[in-house]
């Protein structure tokens, strides 16, 4: 199987089947769009003992936004707050780097089939909306990212 499509599977299975999607119901939840796109996340969670606890998001938009919320939600989660922002910190890079930075796939696991979006400016924004919310909610429960 080419690696291209077996990213994309993941992808879709991400977007068909998302992780940690319901309905937020932590006291403090973010909502992040991208109105290029029509993209919206909004998302909860909880820091307990420096651990990211309690992650739920909901939202609409395109496979890529949808799939990268799931991704992210299902690496971050039960990972202690240090370990969540070297993930975003990769996955960062990753998005920034315009195709030249495939990401640590022992970091980024299931996020490295998103690789291929960076070479997309217009669709980067997509992969990084569910993560600037992570960051977001993050912060606002007390972390330092
Ligand atoms: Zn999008």
């Amino acid at each position: 199987m080419e690696l291209d499509s077996l990213y994309q599977e993941v992808i879709l299975d991400h977007y068909k089947k998302p992780h940690h999607k319901g309905l937020p119901t932590g006291e403090i939840q973010v909502h992040h769009v991208n109105p290029n796109c029509g993209d919206e996340i909004t998302l909860s969670l909880a820091i307990r003992d420096g651990k990211v606890e309690d992650l739920v998001w909901d939202g609409v938009g395109c496979s890529i936004s949808q799939a990268s919320a799931s991704i992210m939600s299902e690496l971050v989660s039960g990972k202690t707050v240090a370990e969540a922002q070297v993930a975003l910190k990769e996955f960062t890079e990753m998005m920034q780097s315009k195709g030249n930075f495939l990401g640590n796939e022992e970091i980024l696991e299931d996020a490295v089939a998103l690789a291929g979006v960076s070479k997309f400016p217009a669709r980067v924004k997509c992969a990084l909306l569910g993560w600037m919310a992570f960051k977001d909610a993050a912060i606002q429960n007390g972390a330092e990212l």
